[in-house]
């Protein structure tokens, strides 16, 4: 198939190496595991990148060839390189995509991208999330019902200290009896960017079928179109030296 959409499945593949948990849950890491489901897609090429890797697997190279890019971190959002966030953030003013799930809500390029402190309450004691649909006929929900259902999880709770966003898609209510967005849209320049929730390291959430359905969908949507392109407002800063990811 041609013209597929190019994904880069980043992870900062700390917990896979260090806890035999998540070792257990996640064989392949848990990059290996969105990259897994997401290359069944016939429209996706698929590749990753890991924290551990020099320039953390985000060279020029790999961000130019890359439309859509999804983010899991935890335990090492500090030491993520602040050039390889103004990389990824300036290329997602130019119109990549950009999916962060999970505990991302954290990582520089979340909060840079956010503008606010995007803290949150929280509570790991594996129980059961119903994740709603708020937004029906959003692409980011195509082909799911009215609600996901996950028995094991860790909890968020609001206040999620997060800007206003294009869409809220899910709201999330816990067995504890806190609720949360779980799936918030938003535009930066030309890119478009999702925020999922689900996906503490030691549940196997991104084994789901229907977490994986709107990992697949939330690439599609948030995958650029090629139709415009930005101006460069801060060439004279050495930024937008590369050409927007509409090649394809
Ligand atoms: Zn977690």
């Amino acid at each position: 198939m041609t013209n597929r959409i190019r994904v880069t499945v980043w992870n900062e593949n700390k917990h896979e190496r260090t806890n035999p948990v998540v070792q257990a849950v996640y064989p392949q890491g848990i990059h290996g595991a969105i990259a897994g489901f997401l290359s069944k897609c016939p429209d996706l090429a698929v590749r990753t990148a890991t924290q551990d890797q020099p320039s953390h697997g985000l060279s020029d190279e790999v961000l130019q060839q890359t439309d859509v890019l999804t983010w899991w971190g935890h335990l090492l959002h500090e030491a993520v390189e602040d050039a390889v966030v103004d990389k990824v953030h300036r290329r997602v003013l130019m119109g990549m995509g950009l999916i962060v799930l999970h505990s991302g809500h954290y990582s520089k390029i979340f909060r840079r991208l956010m503008g606010t402190g995007c803290t949150l309450k929280w509570r790991e004691a594996g129980e059961r999330e119903v994740l709603w649909v708020t937004s029906p006929g959003h692409p980011i929900v195509q082909g799911l019902g009215e609600c996901l259902v996950l028995e094991h999880t860790e909890m968020y709770g609001e206040y999620f200290d997060v800007p206003a966003p294009e869409d809220v898609v899910f709201i999330s209510n816990f067995a504890g009896g806190e609720a949360f967005r779980s799936g918030l849209t938003y535009r930066r320049g030309a890119g478009k960017v999702f925020y999922f929730r689900p996906g503490h390291e030691t549940f196997p959430i991104y084994h789901d079928p229907g977490v994986q359905k709107v990992i697949a969908n939330a690439v599609r949507w948030a995958a650029p179109t090629g139709t415009m392109k930005l101006e460069m407002p801060c060439k004279e800063m050495g930024w937008f030296e590369q050409a927007p990811p509409t090649s394809r």
